[in-house]
């Protein structure tokens, strides 16, 4: 969805240097751990998907903000190559494949697309096909083709699991390295140089945790203590010249949403989003097959 005459873009994502992204996967690993709300019957495999979902948040957001701060070119929907630069920017917080579980954290955020595709929802929450946003079905084959193609040879199981139909996972391959050149042609054509000062920064703000969510007090309190959201957005500010300064802010919305407002210039992660993923979480057979 478009608030503000599309000035404000949701359900985003990514980030683009490693340096940066490497905090964020502790970051959201803590704002889920340490609330009581996971403390309950969560499967590790279903705090993995929310986790993992979450980052996608952070780095599709990050996608935005970095284009229209940056002026980034963009061919083909902005919605797509915020999407493509968040998966990108998954490899790079999670170093590429390095810890074995990383082809399952893909194929969480594929099917996280897929549950959102598989639910009923109201018309006015529905995707409509005129919006600036792919169809949740379009960016479930989309997410799943770039998990597959990052790794053919060994991903293989991934379209037996998605259901990705052989004349889409031919071209993935090529889809995923063409996703990565343009990432990381981006982060170096953009970065800082050495000699040049740091003007703007991004500063983090942490809104009042929504009543219904367990323990958010005692998280909020976590979160701000390690200090890690700020330490991303400091690297963020030293990697790039930004043009102004800018701000994240962790919020209730009273909705899963997160997005970039390009007139304020700040990057809004939802806390009801989180709540979001784990809620999905649980309906996902496969993460809820152990005793
Ligand atoms: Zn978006």
């Amino acid at each position: 969805m478009l608030i503000q005459l599309k000035l404000i873009k949701k359900h985003a994502t990514i980030s683009l240097m490693r340096l940066f992204t490497r905090q964020l996967c502790s970051v959201f690993c803590l704002l889920y751990a340490t609330s009581s709300v996971a403390q309950e019957h969560d499967s590790a495999e279903q705090l993995r998907f929310v986790t993992t979902n979450s980052e996608f948040t952070l780095l599709h957001e990050m996608g935005h903000l970095l284009i229209h701060e940056l002026q980034l070119p963009v061919l083909g929907r902005e919605e797509d190559a915020a999407d493509q630069l968040g998966f990108i920017g998954l490899f790079l917080i999670h170093e590429r494949q390095q810890t074995p579980d990383f082809p399952m954290r893909l194929l969480d955020v594929a099917d996280y697309w897929r549950l959102e595709w598989q639910s009923a929802k109201d018309s006015e929450e529905q995707i409509q096909a005129w919006d600036s946003h792919a169809l949740d079905e379009q960016r479930f084959y989309n997410i799943a083709c770039l998990a597959y193609g990052s790794d053919p040879k060994n991903l293989e199981w991934i379209i037996e699991m998605t259901g990705l139909p052989e004349e889409r996972a031919f071209y993935c391959q090529d889809e995923y390295e063409q996703a990565k050149y343009a990432a990381l042609w981006f982060r170096e054509h953009f970065k800082r140089t050495s000699g040049e000062p740091v003007k703007h920064r991004i500063r983090v703000i942490y809104d009042t945790p929504p009543h219904h969510l367990d323990g958010g007090s005692e998280l909020l309190e976590k979160v701000k203590a390690s200090g890690e959201l700020e330490a991303v957005a400091e690297r963020a500010s030293e990697f790039f010249v930004l043009p102004r300064d800018l701000t994240l802010r962790v919020a209730s919305c009273g909705a899963p949403d997160s997005w970039y407002n390009t007139i304020s210039g700040e990057l809004t992660l939802c806390y009801e989003r989180i709540a979001h993923f784990r809620k999905l979480a649980r309906k996902l057979p496969r993460l809820n097959s152990k005793a």
